[in-house]
């Protein structure tokens, strides 16, 4: 059974502070593609990885936060979810934003969108989701992290997402310390009283945007929060779109209202 998350530790004070703990410490915040140079140089480092697993706002909100403080990150996004779009007019906004603040794109690539590939099948897939991210924000993805990895994935197998390294490589996994907070709880080791900052070792620091917030909420609770602000955005983007939701009324079907596109196509004239 889990341990019951202490909620504190998610408010967006909370985190800065315990960034600045690393900072303070002598370690610097590096992309992942410096991490074998700073490791043969003996520095103190920290691989900060932000999985956007659900909501793009959150990510926004974090990559505020750090860059106030100075501090770039990597954040992995998702290419084939239903969660959020980072190609639509939000999403780029919000993806263009945050990399415009000098934050390190990456891609996060979930597997079970390829149902029944193999190693080529997933390389293949993992490239073009990459090269899609890289076109549309002109902007690198040096690196990949799997979204609810497999077997396969955990095996640390470089081919499967090569030219591109993946977060899961045994160099950032287990030569560097791995400290996560998965589900909404830092469930090994909180990281500013881990062994590793203790001694000084190199960290890949793995955060969830969407556990933090100014007040933050039980795990469950926040998803409800976000799920919610999702409903009425998608609400204000159907009145946006189209007058039967603006209006709040069904009219009766009659004579050329019998085909779906028709009431789009006019209330889409409506809108203009
Ligand atoms: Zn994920």
């Amino acid at each position: 059974m889990s341990p019951e998350p202490v909620l504190d530790r998610f408010s967006y004070d909370a985190y800065l502070a315990m960034l600045l703990r690393f900072r303070d410490a002598g370690y610097r915040f590096a992309p992942f593609g410096q991490a074998e140079r700073l490791l043969a140089e003996g520095r103190r480092f920290v691989l900060l990885r932000h999985d956007v697993d659900m909501d793009l706002d959150k990510a926004r909100q974090m990559a505020r936060r750090e860059a106030e403080a100075g501090i770039a990150a990597t954040y992995f996004f998702l290419v084939r979810t239903d969660h959020y779009n980072v190609f639509s007019r939000f999403g780029t906004e919000r993806v263009g934003e945050i990399v415009g603040l000098g934050h390190h794109l990456g891609l996060h690539f979930d597997c079970a969108a390829y149902a029944g590939a193999g190693v080529a099948g997933l390389r293949a897939g993992c490239s073009r989701e990459a090269g899609m991210l890289e076109a549309w924000f002109r902007a690198p993805v040096h690196v990949v992290s799997y979204h609810r990895p497999s077997e396969l994935v955990l095996s640390g197998r470089p081919g499967l997402s090569a030219p591109r390294p993946h977060t899961y490589l045994p160099l950032f996994s287990r030569t560097i310390r791995y400290l996560s907070d998965s589900t909404g709880r830092w469930r090994y080791e909180y990281p500013p009283e881990s062994e590793a900052l203790l001694r000084g070792l190199p960290v890949q620091l793995l955060t969830h945007p969407v556990w933090y917030a100014d007040v933050p909420q039980r795990p469950h609770q926040a998803l409800r929060s976000i799920l919610s602000a999702k409903a009425d955005f998608l609400e204000r983007s159907f009145a946006e779109h189209c007058r039967v939701m603006r209006e709040g009324v069904t009219e009766p079907a009659g004579p050329g209202r019998d085909r779906q596109s028709d009431g789009d196509d006019r209330a889409w004239k409506d809108a203009a």
